[in-house]
């Protein structure tokens, strides 16, 4: 027996991966091509194009890499950061911790400011904090998945803008469902994954660096320590006249990311945004009525990642998983110290429809 039979359509609400849409799933089971093909090299500018549009940026040096957000993150810090590097990181969450597990891994004098999870990063001790020490890089999440907090990245990209400290933010649940603007907000490094708001099953990580980090990174005193993620090699293969084989690109993945970002500009970057935003109301007035809280407080919350403070008496696993055997929806659980605690409800890209809202509020309702 084919095991894929027993695959069927799952509504995924939980902090990803998203739901894929028909247009994207048809992109995927398109023939495949080489990945040095005049054809492929033209959808890859397209969608170096997409990428810079969407994240309001002019840097070149913005591409997909092959890897889930994790390896965004991982290309940023290996090719940004040397040892003995002072390295800011703002914590609030999983994420925050993820990155401050893969700085001190390449030998980076870590300092980390944290945050209680479910609130933001203080911008006023980010301050304090960029007084007390000179950094070589500040790095934050964005939307922290964990908590379904917003971070102040603006905010702060105006403080660390004023140092010489590069700003490295994660944009992995973010991009594709609010705004994103890398050079207004004065951002140096960014990463993000497919299988968030862009609705692209996972296994690209979209990044961008600016000039200033592309001059880091050109008068490193050591190599990349990493020859798979060495970016100025692989943006030999996504620029240029002559393109220079590094890897052999997950052509299908890219075609699936070039349909995503084209859907995307076809509705509109505004009606996207308002799309995510309205899912996100329906969902919180919708739960208010069964009586159920928000961790977050309203100014913080994000709206592609809810989380919801699970009643006194529910058993979370159980919910879970009656949510998924009866009623095929996925959501997420807490992790960390808000394990049993939140439930997580995604409503990102191609999730955040007004239906699925319904379904998910009927089907917690009835149980
Ligand atoms: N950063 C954030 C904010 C995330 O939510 C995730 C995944 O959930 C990651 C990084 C890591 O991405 P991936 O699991 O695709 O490697």
């Amino acid at each position: 027996m084919n095991k894929l039979d027993k695959i069927s359509d799952v509504l995924l609400m939980g902090p990803g991966p998203s739901c894929v849409s028909k247009s994207v799933y048809n992109a995927l089971s398109k023939s495949i091509i080489g990945h040095l093909d005049p054809a492929f090299i033209d959808i890859m500018d397209d969608i170096k194009g997409f990428l810079q549009s969407l994240l309001n940026t002019k840097n070149e040096l913005t591409v997909p890499i092959s890897g889930t957000g994790s390896a965004g993150m991982e290309t940023c810090f290996v090719n940004l950061i040397e040892k003995n590097d002072n390295v800011l990181v703002l914590v609030n969450g999983v994420f925050g911790v993820r990155m401050t597990d893969v700085a001190k891994r390449l030998g980076a004098k870590v300092d980390v400011l944290e945050f209680e999870w479910g609130t933001p990063v203080s911008v006023e001790a980010v301050q304090n904090q960029l007084q007390k020490n000179n950094y070589d890089l500040v790095a934050i999440v964005h939307a922290e998945t964990s908590t379904g907090v917003l971070n102040p990245v603006a905010e702060i990209g105006n403080l660390v803008s004023q140092t010489d400290a590069l700003y490295l933010v994660d944009c992995v649940t973010s991009l594709g469902g609010m705004s994103v603007k890398v050079d207004e907000w004065s951002i140096d490094a960014l990463y993000s994954g497919t299988q968030k708001c862009l609705s692209v099953p996972p296994g690209l990580a979209p990044i961008s660096f600016s000039p200033k980090a592309v001059e880091k990174l050109n008068n490193r005193k050591s190599k990349v320590p990493n020859w798979y993620l060495d970016v100025s090699m692989i943006a030999n293969y996504w620029s240029g006249q002559a393109r220079v084989y590094h890897h052999t690109a997950p052509i299908n993945m890219n075609y699936a990311l070039y349909q995503s970002l084209f859907d995307i500009f076809q509705e509109g970057l505004d009606a996207v945004f308002q799309r995510h935003l309205d899912a996100h109301n329906q969902l919180v007035d919708g739960l208010s009525l069964l009586g159920l809280d928000m961790l977050v407080e309203k100014s913080a919350r994000l709206p592609m990642l809810n989380a919801v403070v699970i009643p006194n008496g529910v058993n979370d696993a159980k919910f879970r998983s009656n949510l998924l055997q009866k009623h095929t929806i996925e959501i997420g659980g807490g992790l960390g110290p808000l394990a049993g605690k939140i439930w997580r409800i995604g409503l990102m890209g191609h999730t955040a429809y007004p239906h699925n809202v319904e379904r998910v509020l009927e089907s917690i309702k009835t149980g």
